[in-house]
């Protein structure tokens, strides 16, 4: 592996490091118009998601509480903050492209995301237990975009 390629999995890896050690948009949200509750009982990681959408259909503002493993932590925090001030049809491509980038046999030739952070995920693929670990957050958002009362589940 060249040196550039080291640098930028440790540039990822701090990058899910800081995320799950500080993650961004934690707490509730108390005037949310959306909620879903997200599970992943393969490794016990749980979160509420919370959303307020204003009348344009913007996601004006987003958090999360819950707990999990560092990965599933570190998505939450990245998927909060990718999603804020986006309308909300182009986060649900997001979920799209990120679950299947994620998901796909395609490896890095498959879908490419236009948005660097979230390439920081990339290295899930090679572990496929903590794939569901970093989609969880993907998951429960496209849940409360729906308005689905059933939790989002990742079995
Ligand atoms: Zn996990």
């Amino acid at each position: 592996m060249s040196e550039v390629q080291d640098n930028l999995q440790d540039l990822y890896r701090d990058l899910i490091l800081d995320h799950s050690r500080n993650p961004r948009h934690f707490g509730r949200l108390s005037d949310a118009t959306h909620t879903a509750d997200g599970i992943n009982p393969l490794c016990g990681d749980k979160l509420r998601l919370y959303l307020r959408v204003d009348e344009q259909g913007r996601i004006e503002s987003s958090s999360f509480e819950g707990s999990g493993c560092a990965i599933s932590v570190a998505s939450a925090s990245l998927m909060t903050d990718t999603v804020t001030g986006l309308p909300v049809n182009q986060a649900e491509s997001w979920f799209e492209e990120i679950t299947q980038r994620l998901t796909s046999d395609a490896g890095a030739s498959g879908p490419k995301t236009g948005l660097d952070k979230l390439r920081a995920l990339d290295g899930v693929r090679a572990h496929p237990a903590r794939v569901k670990c970093a989609t969880l957050a993907w998951h429960a958002l496209h849940s409360a975009l729906e308005n689905e009362s059933t939790p989002a589940t990742t079995e």
